[in-house]
């Protein structure tokens, strides 16, 4: 990718304006992906491809208005690097797209944030919001593991575990920018403590961080959720135990979901989808005894990676200026 040199301005440009030259021929949006310790950012094309992205630290320490004012930083900085039509921000939480606001985000703190406000203030574009995760259900469904199929359902395991309804190319939010909180499904009643207040919820036995904390709980060593996958690959009985409590618990939220809006494709990315063949052989294994009465869907590992947050972001910033 080459960025053309700025030719000799005929006049002063209008005031609050980036000063830009076009990146590419086709028209761009700035996209930004903002996770609990980088902001990934990027200018996109309205097919989704990337031509150019970059990272910033979140900043999470400096507290919730510096992580405000580093993601306005770094919109305006996309913006000045070529002539966008608009913004796509992507946010965990609980987030009020319609709206354009950020609800609440536990881990940076915010609340009630005007984001597509904030920054339509800020550069003079239409800014456009959405939760990170089905940001990211949206690129995988359209453009990555799940393309081609009318209904994806895409579920992101790391330190927490969430997901995203795509249908017809229309990823749900909810009515209150909550739907598909699946980390938050029961699905040990007398289980372990969640952070949500609750028991036995999915996130609190198949997340990445309770995998690794179940690991070292019981082997009394230090381990990480990768490093419990690769025990599992050696036979480690403790890791084994761990790992397939954390397995049964995915397939019986996954059987739900598969019930309930019956998805041609279940896409499965986030940290925990690198374990490969070791988290999805026994997980498609596990499905068939769950679901009496139909076929479960194929399970497909995510190919965008830790970008689809921001395609998504891109895709849904197109799906409104379009
Ligand atoms: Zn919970």
């Amino acid at each position: 990718m080459t960025i053309r040199p700025l030719p000799a301005p005929a006049g002063r440009p209008p005031a609050g304006r980036p000063i830009a030259e076009p990146l590419v021929a086709e028209p761009l949006v700035a996209a930004l992906d903002v996770g609990g310790t980088m902001i990934k950012a990027g200018l996109v094309g309205s097919d989704g491809t990337v031509h150019h992205s970059e990272r910033h630290p979140t900043g999470v320490r400096r507290g919730p208005d510096a992580v405000i004012e580093a993601i306005l930083g770094v919109a305006h900085g996309l913006a000045r690097r070529a002539p966008v039509r608009g913004i796509g921000l992507g946010v965990p939480g609980i987030v009020d797209s319609a709206a354009g606001i950020a609800r609440y985000a536990a881990n940076l703190g915010w609340r009630d944030v005007p984001f597509a406000r904030l920054l339509t203030q800020r550069l003079g574009l239409p800014a456009v919001l959405g939760h990170d995760v089905r940001n990211g259900a949206l690129a995988e469904a359209r453009l990555g593991a799940g393309a081609g199929i009318p209904s994806v359902y895409f579920l992101a395991i790391g330190t927490g575990v969430a997901g995203g309804q795509v249908s017809g190319g229309v990823v749900d939010d909810g009515a209150s920018g909550q739907a598909g909180e699946i980390g938050h499904l029961v699905v040990r009643p007398r289980g372990p403590r969640c952070n949500c207040g609750n028991r036995g919820c999915l996130e609190a036995i198949a997340s990445a961080s309770r995998i690794a904390a179940a690991y070292r709980r019981r082997a009394r060593t230090r381990g990480s959720a990768a490093d419990v996958a690769r025990l599992v690959d050696d036979g480690d009985p403790t890791a084994r135990a761990v790992w397939a409590e954390a397995i049964a618990a995915l397939a019986d939220a996954l059987a739900a979901q598969i019930v309930l809006a019956d998805p041609g494709c279940i896409v499965i990315g986030g940290g925990l989808s690198l374990a490969g063949p070791t988290l999805f052989d026994p997980l498609r294994a596990a499905l068939p005894q769950r679901l009496t009465f139909r076929e479960p869907p194929p399970i497909r590992p995510a190919v965008l990676g830790d970008r689809a947050g921001m395609v998504g972001a891109a895709l849904r910033a197109w799906d409104v200026l379009l």
